[in-house]
C-alpha cells in the first residue's frame, strides 16, 4: 500500500494512482469537470481553501504542471510559495527533509514535489505531521497522478465511456512516467483494449504494463484505436549512447496524418507536452483537428483544483 490515505480512508496524499479505487477516480474525475470553464469564460474562483497554504517544491524542469497546480491552489483562495530550488538551500547541502520541515514550521498545509530520484514524495510523506499532504508533481519514471488524472478526464469528455475503448501509447514508455500513470488509470477505469507501442529498446521490462498488447511496429499498434497518446523521448533519463536518431525515429514513429489514418476516424490525440515536433509528432497532427493536448491543458488546472480539495476537505470543514 502506499500510504497515501488516513485512517478513515480519505485521501491525504497523492503519491500514484496504482491503488486509487474506481469510485474515488471517478469521484475526483467529477469534480474537476465541475471546475471546467471555456476558453474566454471566467476561470472557477472559490474561497474553500482560504487560510491554507500551499508549496510548490521542484526540482526538475517544468512548465504547465507548476504552473497548473499554482493556478488552482489560487482559484480556490489558497496562499501559494514557489520554492526556487536554484536558490533554495538544497544547492548549499541541505537535505530536502530539512527543506520540507521548514515549509512545514511556515505553516505549508500541503506541498507539491517534483523529483527527478525515486521515493523522494512517498518518504517525505512519511515524516511530515499528521496535517500535512503531499502531491506528487511527477516522480522520476514512475508516476504523475496528475497527469494521469487529466489524461482520464480529457478522454472522458471526448469519448464518455472507457471500458470499450482502444488506447495506444506511444513513445518513449520505458522512461515515461506519464504512461505508468496512464496505465494505472486506464486500467482501473475498466478499459479493454490498451496498447504500448515502442522501439524495442524504449519498450518497459517484462512484467512492467501488465494487462496491455505490446507492439513495435505503429502499424499493428494504431490499427482502429480510439486514443492516441503521443510521448516524448525522456533523453533526461538516457545515456548518451541510448539516445535514438531523431530523424530515424520520426521516420518509423513519428505520428503523420497519414499513419493517424490508421485509428478510427473519430480518434483523439494526446501528448503531455513538451511536444518534439518532427520527432514523435508531426505539426500537422499536434495542431490538427484531432488534436485534444490544448484541452490536456485546461484540464489540469481543473484536475488538480479537484486533488487540492479533496486532501484539505477536512480544513475547510473545520
Ligand atoms: N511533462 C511530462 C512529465 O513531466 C511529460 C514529459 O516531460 O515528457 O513527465
Amino acid at each position: 500500500m502506499s500510504g497515501q490515505f488516513r485512517a478513515d480512508g480519505s485521501l491525504r496524499h497523492l503519491l500514484t494512482l496504482e491503488d486509487l479505487p474506481r469510485p474515488l477516480i471517478e469521484r475526483l474525475l467529477e469534480r474537476a469537470e465541475r471546475f471546467v470553464r471555456p476558453l474566454g469564460a471566467r476561470p472557477p474562483a472559490s474561497r474553500v481553501l482560504e487560510g491554507c497554504t500551499v508549496a510548490n517544491l521542484f526540482t526538475e524542469p517544468s512548465t504547465r504542471t507548476r504552473v497548473s497546480f499554482e493556478l488552482a491552489a489560487k482559484r480556490l483562495g489558497a496562499d501559494v510559495v514557489n520554492l526556487e530550488v536554484q536558490l533554495s538551500s538544497r544547492v548549499k547541502g541541505e537535505s530536502m527533509l530539512d527543506t520540507v520541515y521548514t515549509l512545514q514550521s511556515l505553516h505549508v498545509d500541503a506541498m507539491v514535489i517534483r523529483d527527478a530520484e525515486i521515493g523522494v514524495p512517498a518518504t517525505v510523506a512519511a515524516h511530515v505531521a499528521d496535517h500535512v499532504s503531499i502531491l506528487s508533481a511527477g516522480e522520476a519514471h514512475v508516476d504523475h497522478p496528475t497527469q494521469g488524472l487529466l489524461d482520464a478526464l480529457t478522454v472522458r469528455q471526448h469519448k464518455s465511456r472507457f471500458d470499450t475503448l482502444s488506447i495506444a501509447i506511444i513513445g518513449d514508455l520505458r522512461h515515461s512516467r506519464v504512461a505508468r500513470s496512464a496505465w494505472h488509470v486506464f486500467r482501473a477505469l475498466g478499459v479493454s483494449d490498451l496498447r504500448i507501442v515502442a522501439p524495442p529498446a524504449l519498450m518497459p521490462p517484462a512484467g512492467e504494463f501488465e494487462g496491455c498488447s505490446r507492439h513495435t511496429r505503429l502499424e499493428s499498434g494504431l490499427p482502429q484505436a480510439d486514443v492516441v497518446m503521443m510521448l516524448r523521448i525522456q533523453k533526461e533519463r538516457m545515456a548518451q549512447v541510448e539516445l535514438p536518431d531523431a530523424d530515424r525515429y520520426y521516420a518509423s514513429y513519428g505520428l503523420t496524418p497519414e499513419r493517424l489514418a490508421l485509428a478510427r476516424p473519430d480518434a483523439i490525440v494526446m501528448h503531455p507536452q513538451p511536444m518534439n515536433r518532427g520527432v514523435e509528432i508531426a505539426s500537422a497532427v499536434a495542431d490538427g483537428p484531432r488534436s485534444v493536448i490544448r484541452d490536456q491543458v485546461r484540464n489540469g488546472v481543473a484536475v488538480r483544483m479537484a486533488v487540492l480539495a479533496e486532501v484539505l476537505a477536512w480544513r475547510s470543514a473545520a
